[in-house]
């Protein structure tokens, strides 16, 4: 773990959002201890953001890049910090080259650690994907502590996903593991932002719990939902439709539950590949709570192989919006091995 000043930095699709960390030792849990469902850890990881600086995110690369010096500067300004952790939604390889980004045009082929490390000359840096970090977060102080085999699933426009495997990162061969928002579950369905057909994330992120709501209120099958929306079912959005199910509108319940099963689809297919003790359910969706996690979890026991034999956990996440802030300040500072 690093001695000095860490700052983790989360480029959104709206914002850049940047905190620093002051140092911090991993929580004390011995091998075989059952995993922490909070109260200590989270405590510490809250008191360990000692600020937070924010800046919407231009669409320019060049601007971006400009926009994370000047929020390192922010956070600290007596001295560069120790390490710099950077991390976007997208592919960014192994010499921190953004590859690919349907959410952030702008960035793609950009080379971000290159011109970090200019500006930040003694600083260690690691650049990365923003739901890796996150989940990276949410293993070491969040949903998933204690557990060594997580997958962390961020349910925002679009679906991004991170690996832990026996404790460790793993990002795949060129670092572009942990797509599981562009599993192809119908090759006939809706078009992607990455180019192909029926992609999950156009139906289990919040992009597709708003189109549920649209067709619905469309449909004169959701009037609470629509009445949300300002009476424009074109207003629809995700969020209307988990306001409403949480005041226990039974249109909006019956839409969470065609929602849940759509999510539930896609995490059967992750826990038969990847076998996870805990899955991370984190990004917005994730304020509608028990609504969403009841009938995720339902739907996943009915979908998954030998549900019987598993005993994965679906969690919510707990580090909220900063989780892959946090989780890109500490893998600049202590790696995916601290
Ligand atoms: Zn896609």
């Amino acid at each position: 773990m690093a001695s000095g000043p860490v700052v983790g930095v989360d480029i959104g699709g709206t914002k850049i959002l940047a905190v620093r960390l002051a140092p911090l030792a991993r929580p004390a849990r011995a091998e075989g201890e059952p995993p922490n469902q909070g109260g200590p850890s989270r405590g510490a990881i809250a008191g360990a953001v000692e600020a937070e600086a924010r800046r919407p995110t231009p669409r320019d690369g060049a601007e971006v890049v400009a926009r994370i010096f000047e929020v390192v500067r922010d956070l600290c300004p007596a001295a560069p910090p120790e390490a710099v952790g950077i991390g976007i939604p997208g592919l960014v390889d192994r010499g921190g080259v953004m590859r690919f980004s349907p959410h952030l045009p702008g960035l793609v082929g950009l080379p971000v650690a290159d011109q970090l490390a200019v500006g930040l000359p003694g600083s260690r840096l690691w650049v990365g994907n923003d739901a890796t970090a996150a989940g990276w977060a949410e293993h070491r102080f969040g949903a998933a502590v204690g557990a060594d085999d997580v997958l962390m699933v961020t349910l925002g426009t679009g679906i991004g996903g991170g690996i832990v495997s026996g404790g460790a990162l793993n990002e795949g061969a060129d670092r572009f593991a942990g797509e599981f928002g562009h599993m192809v579950i119908d090759p006939h369905g809706p078009l992607c932002p990455c180019g192909k057909q029926g992609c999950w994330e156009r139906y289990a992120s919040g992009s597709g719990l708003g189109q549920l709501g649209r067709e619905a209120a469309l449909g004169h099958r959701a009037p609470g939902v629509l009445a949300r929306a300002g009476g424009d079912p074109e207003a629809v959005r995700g969020e209307h439709v988990t306001q409403a199910a949480r005041d226990g509108d039974p249109d909006a319940l019956g839409i969470m539950a065609r929602f849940a099963w759509w999510l539930a689809l896609g995490l059967a297919n992750l826990a038969n590949a990847f076998d996870p003790r805990v899955i991370v359910l984190g990004g917005g969706l994730i304020e509608a709570g028990d609504v969403l996690l009841g009938p995720v979890r339902k739907a996943f026991a009915e979908l998954v192989e030998a549900p019987g034999e598993r005993r994965v956990r679906i969690e919510a996440a707990v580090l909220g919006e900063r989780a892959g802030a946090i989780g890109s300040g500490l893998l600049a500072a202590g790696g995916a091995a601290a």
